[in-house]
């Protein structure tokens, strides 16, 4: 168990026997914890993700703040390693993991299926929070008949310990990719993708071939532990955020005793659509100064203009605040599909002009300090 402070009072309270199916894995009930209301975060519908939980231990900084407990992680040696893990499993060789569960993000009025997905590698395919894992589906490549298909990236959306503490799962976000006629307008089953479909309709049980870590550009930097991240993600694109998040608000991480500021903007298209909102609206009850939250509707919202809500136009409403904390060294991420980025680039650049500035010469700077991290794709 972690060290608390003298004044401190360590209470464990086991997880995971009181949590019922909800949509979101984590819409969660508030549990009733020495009188006050606890919300244990941890929403987990299948059987064996509770049974895994069940032994999990939670620790609570002290009584009197019982509302904001944090989670007891291991193995400790995930934290030894000075450089991230890379390219552990090639293509040629890939890992055969086990899926644990598959559930839906969504609700009934969000256009287009996101699941979530908790795979088992066993504590054999360590990652760091930002990374990516390749997926091979199953199947013979339609391009080079006799080969496997070609790898699938997927953002990693848990921290390096998995949903379940024990650094031996990773989780992903996917949206199943659907084909529909544009002419009739109908879904033709034959066109849709290959891999989300393949993981969004996988079972627990199921075995999954995976490749990687991948990826540096999005690894959360933790030499300053009062930093500012600012993190921009459409759809999916929260999937590494996400990670983060549990890193620096719900895990109990001795390594990294996160106090700065952490500001997520999230861009979907309507309530329903919205991924991880519980787990997010937690945070911003919890840790009120040092998380923000912005959620962008677009079809649920109008701009300033009467045009669609998107993530840039929540970024131009507070692009003086954003300018500042750049300009004192906070770093921005942005993730998600490849077309969100050409109009969060005209957004800053016409804030920029407005402030007499050339946003040319800003972002230069930006990511020659390495304060600038994209993943579209
Ligand atoms: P594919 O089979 O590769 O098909 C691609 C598209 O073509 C689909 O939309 C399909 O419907 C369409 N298509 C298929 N056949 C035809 C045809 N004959 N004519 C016209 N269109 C056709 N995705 C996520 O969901 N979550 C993530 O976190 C994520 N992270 C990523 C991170 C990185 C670094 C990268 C590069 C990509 C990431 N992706 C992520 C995207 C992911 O890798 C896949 O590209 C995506 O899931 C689609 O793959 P698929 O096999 O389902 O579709």
């Amino acid at each position: 168990m972690a060290q608390l402070a003298a004044s401190q009072v360590a209470v464990s309270v086991p997880v995971g026997s009181d949590l019922s199916t909800r949509r979101s894995v984590l819409k969660t009930n508030n549990l009733n914890f020495h009188g006050k209301s606890w919300a244990p975060f941890l929403s987990l519908e299948s059987k064996t993700t509770n049974a895994r939980l069940r032994n999990k231990q939670i620790i609570c900084q002290s009584v009197q703040q019982a509302s904001v407990p944090k989670v007891v992680v291991s193995p400790s040696s995930l934290e030894d390693a000075k450089e991230p893990p890379l390219n552990t499993y090639k293509p040629k060789e890939p890992y055969t993991a086990t899926i644990v569960s598959v559930e839906s993000l969504v609700g009934p009025k969000a256009p287009g299926e996101t699941c979530h997905i908790v795979i088992d590698h066993g504590g054999n395919v360590p990652y760091w929070e930002g990374q990516s894992y390749g997926v091979i589906p199953p199947g013979e490549n339609p391009k080079k008949p006799g080969a496997p298909h070609n790898v699938r990236l997927y953002s990693i959306a848990s921290s390096r310990y998995g949903d379940f503490f024990d650094g031996k799962t990773a989780s992903l976000c996917v949206r199943r990719a659907v084909y529909y006629d544009p002419e009739t307008g109908k879904e033709n089953p034959s066109k849709n993708g290959v891999c989300s479909n393949f993981l969004c309709n996988s079972k627990p049980g199921d075995k999954i071939r995976v490749t990687g870590p991948s990826g540096k550009i999005m690894l959360l930097p933790e030499d300053n532990p009062n930093a500012t991240h600012i993190m921009i993600a459409t759809g999916t694109g929260i999937a590494p955020f996400r990670g983060y998040l549990r890193r620096m608000f719900m895990e109990s991480v001795p390594t990294f005793k996160f106090n700065g500021l952490a500001w997520l903007f999230l861009g979907v298209a309507n309530s329903d659509s919205l991924l991880y909102d519980d787990e997010f609206t937690k945070y911003l009850k919890d840790y009120p100064d040092n998380f923000r939250f912005d959620r962008a509707l677009s079809r649920e919202q109008k701009n300033k203009s009467g045009g669609k809500m998107y993530v840039q136009d929540k970024i131009e409403e507070y692009s003086d605040e954003i300018c500042k904390l750049l300009d004192d060294g906070a770093h921005i991420y942005f993730c998600g599909l490849k077309g969100m980025m050409p109009g969060i680039q005209e957004t800053f650049k016409r804030v920029a002009e407005q402030r007499g500035e050339s946003w040319e010469q800003k972002l230069s700077q930006l990511k020659k300090n390495k304060q600038w991290h994209v993943e579209a794709y």
